[in-house]
């Protein structure tokens, strides 16, 4: 049997103090990744710190300037069900959907998603894609940190050691704009991503101003299509489609694992690429 000490502060402020002071902890949230590793014997903390007696620190706000606030505590049920997200961000409310199972969404949190960074998750490519930071908090001071540089490698962030993520922020979305998350996988339907696409296209009256790419699960960090915008000023036809999912094939340099072979992933990348940006032209697809 594995013992450790857990504390359960009650805000970020006393958190943020005990991981400042302590050396061999280590936070947990929802439990759904650290509980297995902890299992495996790969970390053995001597202190918990429960993240989950934290009052209000998973509520989600929404303001058309600042755009949307989710605290870090939110699970990714909370996110996906949340009534702004659903009408503001419906990207990030489907990548939040196809996350596992009804049980593991509930008690998984945002925050613990993406502090663990495992490479075959489903929110990422959505909010790299929105343009989404994240708020790191300690005892001196908060900052904030745009998704893409904080995702630094497989199971690698910018996260430092006396820091907690209690946000994520993501910016008002683009006007006209509408965006989709692809996932596939391969074992079943409750596995985690051989490949996700999240894609966002901003048009006006058949003009596409703006196209943005997002290719998760097949990189160690989140792939952004560079090219995509070769759209841009253009009415989207199936060709210049297809020369972005040519692009983004090109782009991704897939790791060969138990989900798909590297040949695999690049196929499905081509073929997820072009059914997300055919559904963001199509009026009865998603936003
Ligand atoms: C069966 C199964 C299926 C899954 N399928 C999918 C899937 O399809 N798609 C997908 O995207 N994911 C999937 N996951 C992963 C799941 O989404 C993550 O395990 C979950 O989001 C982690 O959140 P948590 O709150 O449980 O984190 P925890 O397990 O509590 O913590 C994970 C890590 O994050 C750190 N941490 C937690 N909260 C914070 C914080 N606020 N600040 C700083 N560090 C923090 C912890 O110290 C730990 O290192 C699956 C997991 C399981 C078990």
């Amino acid at each position: 049997m594995r013992r450790f000490e857990i504390l359960e502060p009650k805000s970020i402020a006393e958190a943020c103090k005990i991981l400042a002071a302590e050396e061999d902890v280590k936070l947990i949230a929802g439990g759904t990744a650290l509980l297995i590793l902890i299992k495996q014997g790969i970390f053995v903390p001597k202190t918990l710190i429960n993240l989950k007696k934290i009052k209000d620190a998973g509520e989600i706000t929404y303001n058309s300037n600042d755009g949307l606030r989710i605290g870090g505590l939110a699970s990714i049920y909370d996110v996906e069900s949340a009534a702004v997200v659903r009408e503001h961000y419906p990207l990030l409310a489907e990548a939040c959907h196809v996350v596992a199972n009804i049980r593991i969404r509930n008690m998984a949190t945002i925050a613990g998603n993406l502090a663990h960074a495992d490479y075959q998750s489903d929110p990422p490519a959505a909010l790299v894609a929105l343009d989404a930071s994240v708020e790191l908090t300690n005892r001196n001071r908060v900052r904030s940190v745009k998704l893409a540089d904080f995702l630094i490698g497989m199971y690698e962030t910018g996260l430092e050691r006396d820091e907690l993520l209690t946000g994520l922020l993501v910016p008002p979305p683009p006007p006209n704009s509408k965006g989709t998350y692809l996932k596939f996988a391969t074992r079943s339907s409750e596995d985690r991503p051989c490949a996700g696409v999240a894609a966002l296209v901003q048009r006006s009256n058949g003009i596409c101003q703006a196209a943005r790419v997002v290719v998760g699960a097949v990189s160690p960090v989140p792939v952004v299509v560079t090219g995509a915008d070769l759209v841009n000023g253009t009415a989207m036809t199936s060709e210049s489609i297809e020369e972005i999912a040519s692009k983004a094939q090109a782009a991704v340099n897939p790791i060969d694992d138990l989900r798909g072979t590297v040949a695999y992933k690049r196929h499905l990348v081509k073929v997820l690429v072009r059914r997300a940006l055919t559904a963001c032209l199509n009026e009865e697809g998603t936003r």
